[in-house]
């Protein structure tokens, strides 16, 4: 009999750490069963504590895009590391960083960095409420920005309504401001502008969310979006966490500007791919929105680690090597035949399954068509992702552990391992 050195691990950390781990999603609460304890990664894959290799969808929920241990990023790391940990002062790298961000998105002029998707979407409604001089947001069923009290929310009954906290410990009065809305769902945007459009701070949005597996948002929708927030005074915010270099160079919304002329939003938040795997991001706007935050404005935020030096480096690097030529063009391909052969398999086996998919990042859902909103992407059949997870996982291959989840594909991913996850696909679809 083998021991499992994951479940070993589970246990011990079970006893010190509220669930065994420190963000929710890694205990596998939605499939069941033990999860993965990392010991090490290279390239497409990482090494659990039995010493199996898996072929990583995850990539540490999207920073990893030019996949694990890459020697110009490591380089870029351990010369910073030599110069210094921290220093609470400013530095050229922090200039540097803001400099490539704002280049390659133009509705940026200016950019604050700071450690977390969490604090870059907190800081970024303060700054809007700050800006506008009104307390409303709006955001959207399934949509993700982190965990600031304000943004866990959830719709309450009926249409437009102010909602109701998702998590204990957020006083109802701390989200009064905060209207939940349907993704996808023009007709309630309207409504909701109509009736409350005056006191509106800000709408966020992800373009493309990835926390409910992976949804666009319609090109109508965000135009809508847009012209309601340019009509109502309110600042349209695209939380780019996620999809913000890695669905294209110039993130989700250079792909929105292209199909809506002139298009841009006011604000953008950004995380994950700019931090190349260290606490890195950051949120940025127009000069005059940017200025209302200390020390120039009246806006206050802060960070002791904002801007490391480490930080900064490992994303300049990761930056750096996405502006390849056809970095996304390569990306995009192999990530659309993940999607295309994972479908085409499926489909072999009798098993209904579709798929999408931008850049390095795609999601695919046991279903006809691709859902538009939350509710639908719930009606899954949860059982059945389960079994394909653990199926793959039994194949070498780690998808997310939850079916509200994106999986993300690295330029370290070969043909070879896109076959290889294909093949093994085949073998698990032919089991459910
Ligand atoms: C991951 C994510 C966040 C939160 O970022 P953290 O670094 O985990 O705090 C916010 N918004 C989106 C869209 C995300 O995907």
């Amino acid at each position: 009999m083998t021991t499992d050195l994951n479940e070993t691990l589970f246990n011990r950390a079970k006893a010190t750490i509220p669930g065994g781990v420190n963000s929710p999603v890694r205990a596998f609460k939605a499939v069941g069963g033990t999860p993965r304890f990392v010991k090490r990664a290279q390239g497409a894959y990482f090494w659990d504590a039995n010493d199996q290799r898996y072929i990583d969808y995850i990539g540490s929920w999207g920073p990893m895009i030019l996949g694990h241990g890459h020697a110009a990023i490591k380089a870029a790391v351990h010369a910073a590391v030599e110069e210094g940990l921290s220093f609470g002062a400013p530095t050229e790298r922090e200039i540097e960083l803001a400099e490539a961000i704002i280049k390659l998105v133009p509705s940026i002029d200016m950019v604050r960095l700071v450690s977390s998707g969490t604090e870059a979407g907190m800081s970024a409604i303060r700054l809007a409420r700050g800006a506008t001089g009104r307390s409303k947001i709006i955001k959207f069923e399934g949509c993700y920005h982190g965990h600031a009290d304000a943004l866990l929310v959830k719709a309450g009954s009926g249409l437009a309504t102010f909602g109701n906290p998702t998590s204990a410990g957020v006083p109802p009065e701390v989200v009064q401001h905060t209207l939940v809305l349907p993704f996808n769902d023009i007709e309630a945007l309207e409504a909701a502008f109509t009736a409350h459009g005056s006191e509106v701070a800000c709408l966020m949005m992800e373009p493309i969310a990835g926390n409910m597996n992976f949804v666009r948002a319609s090109v109508p929708f965000v135009k809508r979006c847009r012209e309601l927030c340019t009509e109502h005074g309110a600042l349209l915010a695209f939380d780019e966490v996620m999809s913000g270099f890695r669905v294209a160079l110039g993130s989700a919304q250079s792909l929105y500007a292209q199909a809506i002329p002139g298009f841009e939003p006011d604000m953008t938040v950004m995380g994950k791919v700019i931090g190349g795997g260290m606490p890195l991001a950051a949120f940025g706007a127009k000069r005059a929105v940017m200025e209302h935050l200390a020390p120039i404005g009246g806006v206050y935020q802060a960070g002791t680690l904002s801007g490391n030096p480490v930080a900064t480096a490992c994303g300049l690097a990761t930056l750096n090597e996405i502006q390849q030529p056809g970095f996304f063009e390569q990306l995009g391909a192999r990530t659309a035949s993940l999607v295309s052969g994972m479908t085409h398999a499926a489909t072999a086996a009798g098993v209904t399954l579709c798929g999408d998919s931008q850049g390095g990042m795609f999601g695919f859902f046991f279903m006809n068509e691709l859902p538009q909103n939350y509710a639908t992407v719930m009606t899954t059949d949860s059982a059945r992702f389960n079994r394909f997870f653990h199926g793959m996982l039994d194949e070498g291959v780690y998808f997310a552990p939850a079916l509200f989840e994106a999986g993300f594909v690295s330029a370290a991913h070969t043909e070879q391992d896109i076959a290889d996850t294909v093949a093994a696909a085949s073998r698990v679809f032919a089991t459910l």
